[in-house]
């Protein structure tokens, strides 16, 4: 076999044609790892440090053992471990090894990225993209006065409202200002889903080991100056975990660290909830975000189609702003159809084209409420597959793909935690879901064979 720089170079190289541009994360966590030995079975990879490792665990693990097994022709397992006070024997160079994409990457604020990625932030949700209207003017300014002044202002904070009205979008925005004005916030993001996840994680791995068990974890949140918490109704009644929610809570708030939670509802409607811990969130400032009136819908995609320089005239907007009313995710996702609808056909639309192109289900009955069954049965008509195939762990690709996209639109329609989306799919693991619905979210931006397989699936699953 080639020498093990060679060879990690190979994968590397591999996985650059496999990634979309944009993928600047992961490049540059692969640019903090080395290939230490490469055994019989295994290939032994060492990073920099345990946020590379963790990274590359919980999102990239599959592509590199994919990759891998491609390059050396034969199966290896993959072991990744943190360095020890050990050098690079054979280091492969970020340029060396990722060529001109790197360095326009790193020239183009990788640096920033790094930071946002280390916070759990998407840099796709900003202020600047982000509408201000009637439904949400109160909201907007609190996050905006926050995000100038953490912890000065308005603490903690607490915003709710249904799905898909920006909850996310403002605090992803709140977090990535923050890093943007002072790149050394030790900004910390998560779901409510996520930190009961990660809790029960952590209480496991540390069984047998006493009370230290959840230190890390503690810490991890702790030590924040900026906590933003997103959908704080997972972790509400369930014993233990909002327990050590509200330990978290109250070091941050006597800390006087910012707090900015949201939710589905509004603080007094959690009935399980105590008086005292009520007050608490009453005690900054609750906001709440109303469904877009017409004239917002309509900014919005407008802004969209500006951002996106897309070849859509208002009176498309217009229209697709009055068909759907629910909320912004499916008007965004109305949007994207439509605009699909013109690449594939090559048309510019018109009234007519837009109706067609949104399908009979949008336009005349409006979206009805789907569950995680009726998807599953949907992929299984599209694709020809079997459900206890795809509940089951035969892995070729036949299966794999329907697979992944079942999980993606459960989550993306229905909002699941990813755990019942697992329990559901015969009992997988949450990561294993989340990682599915991480690649359709990738392939659909590079594959247009994906991104139209997903979009009939929705047809069908609305429709039928
Ligand atoms: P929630 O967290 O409340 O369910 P999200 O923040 O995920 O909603 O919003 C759903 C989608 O709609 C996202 O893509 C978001 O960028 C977009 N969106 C929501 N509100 C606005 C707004 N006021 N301006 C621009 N985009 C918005
Ligand atoms: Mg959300």
């Amino acid at each position: 076999m080639q020498s093990t720089k060679e060879f990690w170079k190979a994968v590397l190289g591999e996985i650059e044609l496999e990634l979309s541009p944009n993928s600047m994360v992961f490049k540059s966590l692969l640019g903090r790892t080395w290939v230490d030995t490469i055994t019989e079975d295994a290939v032994n990879l060492i990073c920099e440090d345990e946020f590379v490792k963790k990274n590359i665990e919980k999102r990239h693990h599959d592509l590199l053992t994919q990759t891998i097994t491609k390059i050396a022709k034969k199966q290896l397992t993959l072991n990744i471990t943190v360095k020890r006070n050990q050098e690079p024997k054979e280091r492969v160079s970020q340029e060396d090894m990722l060529g001109p994409l790197f360095q326009q990457a790193r020239d183009a604020g990788v640096l920033l990225k790094e930071k946002q990625a280390k916070s759990n932030l998407s840099p796709r949700f900003t202020f600047d993209n982000y509408v201000m209207g009637k439904n949400n003017n109160l909201a907007y300014a609190i996050a905006t006065a926050v995000a100038e002044r953490p912890g000065e202002l308005y603490n903690p904070v607490f915003l709710y409202s249904g799905v898909g009205l920006g909850k996310t979008h403002l605090l992803q925005a709140i977090g990535n200002q923050i890093l943007k004005n002072k790149p050394g916030t030790r900004v910390v993001y998560t779901t409510g889903e996520a930190f009961t996840n990660e809790l029960i994680e952590a209480i496991q791995s540390g069984k047998g080991k006493g009370r230290y068990a959840t230190n890390d974890f503690r810490n991890k949140f702790r030590k924040s100056d900026v906590f933003l918490i997103d959908d704080v109704q997972f972790v509400i009644g369930r014993e233990t975990t909002q327990e050590e929610f509200f330990h978290t809570f109250n070091a941050l708030y006597m800390d006087q660290k910012q707090i900015v939670i949201t939710s589905d509802r509004p603080p007094k409607d959690f009935a399980t909830l105590e008086e005292r811990v009520t007050s608490r969130f009453a005690s900054g400032i609750i906001a709440d975000i109303q469904p877009p009136d017409m004239e917002m819908r309509s900014a919005i995609l407008r802004t969209k189609r500006d951002q996106g320089h897309d070849n859509i005239s208002n009176e498309v907007i217009d229209f697709i702003a009055e068909k759907i009313t629910s909320n912004v995710r499916e008007l965004e996702g109305a949007y994207l159809q439509a605009l699909t609808y013109s690449k594939a056909k090559g048309v510019v639309l018109d009234l007519q084209t837009t109706a067609l192109a949104l399908g009979q289900s949008i336009r005349e009955k409006g979206l009805r409420n789907v569950n995680i069954n009726e998807i599953l049965k949907t992929v299984c008509i599209y694709y020809s597959v079997k459900a206890a195939d795809i509940k089951g762990g035969r892995r070729m690709k036949e299966l794999v793909v329907p697979r992944q996209v079942a999980m993606y639109l459960m989550k993306e329609i229905t909002n699941s935690p990813y755990m019942t989306i697992g329990g559901f799919l015969g009992g997988r693991d949450h990561t294993t879901i989340m990682h599915g619905v991480d690649k359709i979210s990738q392939e659909i931006k590079k594959e247009d064979k994906t991104k139209q397989d997903v979009i009939n699936i929705k047809q069908l699953v609305y429709a039928s």
